[in-house]
């Protein structure tokens, strides 16, 4: 009989809880990686980054499995229809994972796991994308916290003790893998994609950056956040070795992975935000949801210049900087009155690093409809936080040329889609008559 180790969003060999017991466990390891048929054939545009991503992450893991004479087992299908295949090809004495969040995936784990006690296999999953679970920081009285400050403190205080930031020594474990010929891989085409030939941020941060990450962090023009969203998104780092460079280096960082962890409890405790407002009167506010609008917010043609140079780098990189983010996202749901769902779904549909959690959060944060929201009547001004921001419009200037054409320039960069002052006014007023509010 052997065991499954079973890789999902955690694509490394290296500091994984669930691999280092099911190597600990002692029965010969087999690694699984399946590309989900049921999440794969939902995405619309066969060039996607993300499964770019995966794809070399998986290979890279086959072939240094390769070297060691095992194998990284990769299969395209149904996870359920790939655990009936498995069970039929070998003795399967259980399956070994990491806990995952979100409530596809919880559906999809509880119908595995029911299947393998069907045939006398044991199912076990792990913490290990987060630093603690749903149940482990919680309020006085036992209940899950709703608002960051007071769960920010805990969590940090938490952190104290080493125990939760060290890692696992898989490699301690190393030949326990099952020995087995190479296995092949599908390629990207079989699976109907095309490969993009994507260049993707490297998977370390130096000390230096995290140093003064607290002074560059809101500086769009510069580099000065980590960009390894990509690589906590699908587990190719450890956040256990990432918090530790954090905490011996910067608090500000900290706190960020601590969002992180907050968002991922969120969801995990409060599953209706996924398609509903956390808080259930914001459903409430009559959305205009006007096509022209929504079609150009997402071009990055509303005539802000830095919510356009945002939609752009989102566009083209399939990333953008968190202090536009927050920008854009407000200008959607604030200015337009667009449902804070059709931003979310663009955002899902375009970034490298989507995560359900963190994008429903940061969404419902701008809405004001979430755990620890900007309140209603808040609504940034545009122009003022790209003053504030990108005071020399550097980010403006690479991600928006035609900005500041001189006239007659092939292209023109258009006026504003709505006026500011009157939009701001416009959204207090719709919010407040739609929640009743003082
Ligand atoms: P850094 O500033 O270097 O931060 C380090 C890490 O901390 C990030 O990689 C991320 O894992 C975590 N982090 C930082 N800020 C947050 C936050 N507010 N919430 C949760 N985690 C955070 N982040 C995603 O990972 N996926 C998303 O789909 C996503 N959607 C967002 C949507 C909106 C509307 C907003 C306002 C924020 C969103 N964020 C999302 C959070 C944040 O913008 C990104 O994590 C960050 O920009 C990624 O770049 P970085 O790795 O350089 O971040």
């Amino acid at each position: 009989p052997i065991a499954i180790m079973w890789h999902r969003r955690d694509l490394r060999l290296h500091d994984n809880a669930a691999l280092y017991y099911a190597l600990k466990a002692g029965r010969p390891v087999l690694p699984l990686f399946i590309f989900d048929k049921d999440i794969l054939d939902h995405l619309n545009d066969k060039r996607d980054r993300r499964v770019e991503f995966i794809y070399e992450e998986v290979l890279a893991m086959q072939q240094a499995l390769h070297k060691q004479g095992s194998t990284l087992l990769v299969r395209y299908g149904r996870p359920l229809d790939v655990f009936k295949e498995l069970a039929s090809e070998y003795t399967l004495a259980n399956v070994f994972t990491n806990y995952d969040y979100e409530t596809y995936a919880k559906g999809r784990d509880a119908e595995v796991a029911t299947y393998l006690k069907s045939v006398n296999a044991g199912f076990h999953s792990y913490k290990d994308q987060t630093l603690f679970d749903r149940d482990e920081v919680l309020t006085g009285s036992g209940k899950p916290y709703t608002v960051f400050g007071p769960y920010s403190r805990n969590w940090l205080s938490k952190l104290d003790d080493p125990f939760y930031l060290k890692s696992y020594p898989t490699e301690k474990y190393a030949d326990r893998f099952l020995k087995t010929a190479p296995t092949p891989m599908v390629t990207l085409e079989q699976m109907g994609f095309e490969p993009l030939n994507e260049k993707f941020p490297k998977s370390t941060v130096s000390d230096k950056l995290l140093t003064t990450y607290d002074k560059t962090r809101d500086f769009p023009a510069q580099r000065g956040t980590s960009e390894l969203s990509i690589h906590l998104r699908f587990g190719t780092i450890s956040i256990r070795e990432l918090a530790r460079q954090a905490q011996a280096n910067n608090l500000t960082y900290l706190k960020e992975l601590c969002w992180r962890d907050f968002y991922f409890q969120v969801l995990d405790h409060f599953p209706h935000v996924e398609h509903e407002s956390f808080r259930r009167e914001y459903d409430q506010v009559p959305w205009l949801n006007r096509p022209e609008d929504i079609e150009r917010w997402k071009a990055g043609q509303t005539g802000y210049p830095l919510v356009d140079a945002g939609m752009r780098q989102l566009n083209e990189i399939g990333w953008m900087h968190n202090r536009v983010r927050m920008v854009t996202a407000s200008f959607c749901v604030k200015h337009l009155l667009i449902d804070w769902r059709i931003g979310e779904a663009y955002f899902a549909e375009k970034l490298r690093d989507y995560d359900l959690s963190a994008n429903n959060g940061g969404w419902q944060w701008a809405a004001g409809s979430g755990t620890d929201a900007a309140p209603y009547f808040r609504v940034f001004n545009p122009t003022e936080q790209a003053r504030k921001f990108d005071p020399k419009g550097e980010y403006i200037r690479r991600w928006v040329p035609e900005y500041n054409n001189p006239a007659g320039a092939s292209v023109t960069y258009p006026a504003p889609i709505v006026d500011h002052a009157f939009a701001r006014q416009r959204a207090i007023t719709t919010y407040k008559t739609a929640l009743n509010a003082e």
